[in-house]
């Protein structure tokens, strides 16, 4: 069966942060923005910081839980909200999903970049036929971050784009790729995955019956064998399995 799509892994595969700022610029721009949102709303916050740093902190715990869990996305509005309850700030399931959007620091503000030869490399693959996907763990989607693959330059009219917080469901679960796939009218062995994490992205993928290229990064996991191994985006253009799926279009 050709290979008709490349699904991509987002983080440390195509952009990285070059130029993150230090955890404390982070923390001082959700507190600026928390006080605004909340100064707005008329709602009492004695420590508008204090609140963006809950909240925060909330939804991180949630998600390393479930990434060692179920892999079932949590309700991270739900989440922020019995957070800021705990410290006496009532936000409703909907308030506090406008809250976190309010406080999100942008993926260029984080410093993120796309590799330089990502862009290119995806071009390319786009001229020998295949379709482009991306699949992504991440706990704001929507808008949020299709801004901030503009920002990138990684706006490349994606085919698909599966984002884990809007699918419901964190790589390595079958769901999310499924999701892409579905979405693409595809069989698991008509695309490939492209990815820097073995437990996430290639063991999630293989598991289906897709082969998967990993970019060499610390070992996240054990026993887990790429079908390509590369280190910059370009070297997957030598992937036989592309060459190969282009020549039979
Ligand atoms: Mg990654």
């Amino acid at each position: 069966m050709p290979v008709r799509a490349v699904l991509f892994d987002v983080g440390d595969t195509l952009w990285h942060a070059a130029g993150a700022p230090p955890p404390a610029e982070f923390r001082r721009r959700a507190a600026e923005r928390a006080a605004a949102f909340l100064r707005a709303r008329g709602l009492p916050a004695a420590d508008p910081a204090a609140l963006a740093r809950a909240c925060w902190d909330a939804i991180e715990a949630a998600m390393r839980a479930a990434r060692a869990g179920d892999l079932i996305e949590p309700d991270y509005p739900r989440v922020a909200a019995d957070a800021a309850a705990a410290l006496g700030v009532p936000l409703d399931r909907a308030a506090a999903a406008e809250f976190l959007d309010a406080i999100y620091v942008s993926g260029a503000e984080g410093g993120k970049v796309a590799y330089p030869d990502a862009r290119p490399t995806l071009k390319a693959l786009r001229e020998r036929g295949f379709r482009l996907g991306i699949v992504t763990n991440r706990a704001f989607g929507g808008e949020r971050f299709r801004a901030d693959l503009r920002e990138a330059g990684l706006d490349i009219d994606w085919d698909v784009i599966a984002v884990s917080v809007e699918v419901g469901y964190l790589k390595p679960h079958p769901s999310l790729f499924r999701a892409a796939l579905d979405a693409l009218g595809l069989a698991p062995a008509e695309a490939v995955m492209v990815g820097n994490s073995l437990a996430e992205d290639i063991a999630g993928a293989q598991r289906l019956g897709m082969p998967a290229a990993w970019k060499r990064s610390a070992a996240d996991a054990d026993g887990v064998v790429p079908d390509f191994t590369f280190d910059r985006v370009s070297e997957l253009l030598d992937w036989s399995l592309l060459a190969e799926a282009a020549r039979v279009r």
